[in-house]
């Protein structure tokens, strides 16, 4: 008997008939004589508006009383799912991170998975259950306290379930029908991809595409789970990402894979710093003790005049009060003028392994977005990706822009978007 991992994003169990459409799926799998996992989210943007509510009562809420807190809403549709499976005749049962075995590192709000003890998920599928979890959460090895694995971590918890349980394959199950050459929610025209590798998958996923998350890709390709990644509103097949294309699944040698956008992130820019050695290791320090990660790194030549240089960098929005804070605390010992926060930007990215071999990409993309009249703030590259920073107003005219250009429009349907608000 084979084993499947299915995983539903917050948008597929948006409602009670959500709920219900996806135990009919889940039900279906079952039917068909497969052992069924199935990792669930938050219901629609339950989220969004936890976190919404925290900072109504704290502007910095503590990371721990966050994650309880968090964690409740992948309980209500892990339960809610279990009942309604349960309601079409078949057994199932639901489980928390933690029952899950889904054990991480101590870090609130975006725990690592260290490692995944999955012996009742065992157990009850050898019942002949339905095993229902709740994504996003486990259990922190040291302090035995609850924690999250960061947004969108479900897709996570659903690859490290199928690692530990040896499965067949890890369906992630979402509101569009796979991975497109761009958000279908800003370009009509984009294309279902039919296969792509991890490792450009990975790139697009750290670059904004959140059909995926970046740690489920990096995890996946370390234990060599294939994903699937279709739509739960419809039966079309959908996107596979692994290591190599199977039998017939259709790889397109297109140079580009597709375009990313993320306007997640916000700016910091330390004004005035003295350009003397240690400065920067000084300020990346105390952004690092305060457990932030940050993107794109920008150091201006200091202007002679002054000795003094501008250090730019991004990081998620989330964390940006943080990171000021932090910066506050060091400024006498550093020494700069002053901080400058800006939440208005969008990062774009290009990416393609085929951007190695081939020169030109880099002069083509700044073409497109000049054409399309867009300012670049800032720019990083990688060995197949090219990011820029520019205005959050342009980011939706500069990705259609950019998609034209590549040649990745579709001359066929248009995409289609099944749920969700985008938030
Ligand atoms: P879920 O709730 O199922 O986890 P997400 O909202 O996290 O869903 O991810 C699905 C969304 O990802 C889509 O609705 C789409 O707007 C967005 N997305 C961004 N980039 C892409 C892409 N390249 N291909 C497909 N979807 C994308
Ligand atoms: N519910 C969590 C979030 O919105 C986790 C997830 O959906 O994957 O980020
Ligand atoms: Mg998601």
């Amino acid at each position: 008997m084979s084993l499947v991992v299915q995983k539903y994003g917050g948008s597929s169990v948006a409602d009670a008939e959500g709920i219900k459409r996806v135990a009919k799926r889940i039900v279906e799998a079952k039917r068909n004589g497969h052992q069924v996992v199935a990792v669930v989210s938050a219901m629609g943007d339950t989220t969004d508006e936890l976190i919404d509510l925290a900072e109504q009562v704290s502007p910095i809420p503590a990371g721990r009383e966050l994650d309880m807190l968090l964690t409740a809403g992948e309980r209500i549709s892990m339960a809610l799912l279990a009942m309604a499976i349960k309601n079409l005749g078949h057994e199932a049962q639901s489980f928390t991170g933690s029952q899950a075995g889904v054990i991480t590192d101590s870090v609130h709000n975006k725990a690592r998975i260290i490692d995944v003890t999955p012996g009742r998920l065992r157990a009850s599928l050898e019942e002949g259950n339905i095993a229902i979890v709740a994504g996003f959460q486990g259990v922190s090895q040291d302090s035995k306290d609850i924690t999250t694995l960061g947004r969108g971590g479900s897709d996570t918890t659903a690859v490290a379930l199928a690692a530990a349980l040896d499965a067949d394959v890890c369906e992630i199950y979402t509101d569009v029908d796979g991975v497109f050459t761009a958000d279908p929610r800003v370009v009509k025209k984009a294309k279902k991809i039919d296969w792509i590798s991890f490792e450009d998958m990975l790139e697009l996923a750290a670059s904004g595409s959140k059909v995926l998350l970046h740690r489920c890709v990096e995890y996946a390709r370390r234990y060599n789970i294939p994903i699937h990644v279709r739509s739960s509103f419809s039966g079309l097949p959908g996107t596979w990402v692994s290591n190599e294309p199977q039998g017939d699944q259709n790889v397109e040698h297109a140079i580009i894979s597709g375009v990313a956008h993320d306007v997640s992130e916000a700016k910091v820019t330390v004004v005035g710093v003295p350009d003397k050695p240690g400065e920067a290791a000084h300020i990346f320090r105390a952004v690092a003790e305060a457990e932030i990660n940050i993107d794109m790194i920008v150091q201006n030549v200091s202007a002679a005049s002054t000795g003094l240089t501008d250090i730019s960098f991004t990081l998620p929005k989330a964390e940006g009060k943080k990171a000021t804070a932090a910066l506050e605390k060091i400024k006498a010992t550093v020494g700069y003028d002053s901080l400058r926060y800006d939440d208005q930007i969008a990062k774009i990215s290009l990416v393609g392994a085929g951007m190695k071999t081939n020169p030109g990409v880099t002069a083509q993309f700044f073409e497109a977005l000049s054409d399309a009249g867009v300012n670049i703030e800032l720019i990083s590259t990688s060995e197949i990706r090219i990011s820029v920073v520019t205005r959050a107003d342009d980011v939706n005219e500069a990705v259609r822009a950019v998609h034209t250009s590549f040649g990745l429009d579709s001359d066929s349907d248009e995409a289609v978007v099944y749920g969700g608000t985008g938030r």
